[in-house]
């Protein structure tokens, strides 16, 4: 079925299959730190995990890597979930890194006991100083060597709330002259003394990210644990503890993957925490965000965003991905899923003048070009018409096909018409645009198949509803904006990322769209409805531009 051929996670995990390793399960966990909303390079980790999983009939489990209490919260933990099950997969468990801190204490007491951990009451900038430099070694600390014993009652005490925080550490003791710096007896273990959103104050000991998580894929029987490159340094200190840990032949491996870089785009959820603190934005699901919830906001369907990541596949080579690569996928399904319908942004009449007044008529739309079972409906039309401004220009330039005192254009579903001037005001602005039609050149009429340049859409005066448009364009200016030199990446925020239009005009056929709902505005873009919008006040957002027209 897949002709794609295999990325290189997948074909590790095929030879092991092969291989027979660890009874030929495949076991994969996608570990979020609760700490912000998931964005679009965690959509890359999720599809991956789950989909490994997946496809060679394992699971996956969802595992919350708490293991600091300073930056977490449940209200993270719910939008995780959320975001998850909306990219449209599902975990086998939950289970939280917190749930292993008793499991986690013992194995450190193993280890002071085997003379393999010991407790260090310098400070961390004293600790940090004798680590030494890739080339040089570090130096020993003058606790390296204490009494078991010692270490293990002050280990106790570390825990007990009776050591200020930053007093003691405890450290594995591996090798300060490693070429490996993550080997120069790493930190294990910090004192936190705030309470846990999940284990209140039981514990003041709080386990570091490089002795929790190895530990809880062993624990959990993982057998390829994903993560991304900045890992790969890491790997040899995740295997010691694990050697430390096993006791039979069951071992998960760690296999890094490059992380998803986007241009246009800041991608770290601490980034991300700043624009939401200082305003920036609206919020995490500002659709301008590239959280998973301002995606959804902004209109991006979970298929969309899989098919992208599909696309631009898994490799061992950082790289960063054109953000218009996303917008073409957006584009893609949408263009087979949207109705196509008439809005009209920037408003001005136009008046049929050789159409009887009080007259109306339906006129027939096709609802999607590109497929046929999504039928037709029927659309007002009378003599006075909503139409882009920008669709009329009394001294065009060459080419121009729009309306333009004499030439005649297309009305979509409807009559050719010709232009036959305008009425302006005072300051010399156009308010009314005028034109004759043709009323043999309807759909079905004789002369309905006459070419003309140019074609335009409109909505019906009478039949048309006043809405809100919110137009996007990138959150920020610079390419990369998280790594210029010396400019914070807030001075690089994009002044006109957002514009909101109030007076824009649409067909009747929208009375009833709900949140989420999407559409496309023939001729300008795919549109969806906002959460903020009410039955009398529409708004919608512009996913994205019908085509690529970002100029740099
Ligand atoms: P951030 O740097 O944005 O805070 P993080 O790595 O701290 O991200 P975690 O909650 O720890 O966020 O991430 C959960 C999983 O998602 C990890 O396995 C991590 O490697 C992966 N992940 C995070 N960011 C990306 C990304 N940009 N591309 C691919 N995977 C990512
Ligand atoms: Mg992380
Ligand atoms: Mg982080």
């Amino acid at each position: 079925e897949n002709k794609k051929s295999l990325n290189f996670i997948e074909e590790i995990v095929e030879n092991d299959l092969r291989e027979g390793k660890n009874g030929g399960r495949v076991q994969t966990r996608f570990p979020p730190e609760p700490n912000g909303y998931l964005h679009i390079g965690h959509a890359k980790a999720i599809c991956l995990d789950f989909g490994i999983a997946e496809k060679y009939g394992g699971i996956c489990n969802l595992r919350f890597d708490d293991t600091n209490p300073v930056k977490e919260d449940v209200e993270y933990v719910d939008s995780i979930m959320e975001d998850i099950r909306w990219l449209g997969f599902q975990w086998e468990n939950v289970y939280y890194a917190s749930d292993y801190f008793q499991q986690l204490w013992d194995f450190a007491v193993k280890l002071i006991k085997e003379g393999k951990a010991y407790v260090d009451e310098q400070s961390a900038e004293e600790i940090a100083k004798q680590k030494g430099t890739p080339t040089q070694p570090g130096i020993n600390s003058p606790y390296r060597d204490r009494p078991v014993e010692e270490s293990l009652e002050l280990f106790y005490k570390m825990n007990s709330g009776e050591i200020p925080e930053g007093k003691m550490v405890l450290r594995a003791k591996i090798d300060m002259s490693s070429p490996n710096m993550h080997l120069r007896d790493p930190i294990m273990y910090r004192i936190i003394h705030l309470p846990h959103h999940r284990t209140g104050t039981k514990w003041k000991a709080y386990p570091m990210y490089d002795f929790a998580h190895g530990q809880c894929d062993y624990f959990e029987g993982v057998t390829h644990s994903l993560c991304t490159l900045e890992f790969v340094p890491h790997r040899p200190l995740y295997d010691w503890f694990i050697d430390q840990l096993a006791d039979g032949d069951y071992r998960p491996r760690q296999i890094e993957f490059n992380r998803l870089n986007m241009t246009y785009t800041v991608m770290s959820k601490r980034k991300l925490l700043q624009l939401v603190q200082e305003k920036r934005v609206s919020g995490w699901d500002d659709p301008r965000m590239p959280t998973l919830c301002g995606l959804r906001r902004r209109g991006y369907t979970p298929q969309s965003i899989r098919n992208f990541i599909d696309d631009i596949g898994y490799t061992r080579y950082e790289a960063i991905i054109d953000v218009s690569l996303l917008e073409h996928s957006i584009r893609e399904d949408l263009n087979k899923k949207d109705i196509r319908v008439s809005g009209v942004l920037d408003p001005i009449k136009l008046i049929i003048t050789n159409y009887p007044e009080g007259k109306e008529e339906t006129v027939t739309a096709v609802n999607n070009p590109e497929d046929e079972t999504m039928g037709t409906r029927e659309v007002m039309f009378s003599r006075e018409l909503w139409i882009e401004r920008d669709d009329f220009m009394e001294n065009p330039p060459k080419k121009y096909f729009r309306l333009t005192p004499g030439n005649e254009v297309r009305l979509k579903n409807a009559y050719i018409v010709k232009c036959t001037g305008c009425k302006k005001d005072e300051n010399g602005n156009v308010v009314e645009v005028y034109a004759e039609y043709d009323p043999t050149t309807r759909s079905g009429m004789p002369n309905a198949n006459r070419k003309v340049k140019g074609t335009i859409h409109w909505v019906s005066v009478p039949h048309s509803l006043d809405a809100e448009v919110r137009l996007f364009d990138r959150l920020f200016l610079a390419e990369n904006p998280g790594e210029e030199k010396d400019k914070d990446f807030k001075e690089l925020l994009n002044p006109n990322s957002l514009i909101v239009k109030k007076n824009c005009k649409i067909e009747m056929y929208l009375k009833d769209a709900q949140p989420f709902d999407s559409f496309q505005f023939q001729r300008i873009g795919y549109f969806n409805v906002d959460p903020d919008s009410t039955k009398d006040h529409l708004i919608f957002n512009r996913t994205v531009a019908l085509k690529d027209s970002w100029s740099k």
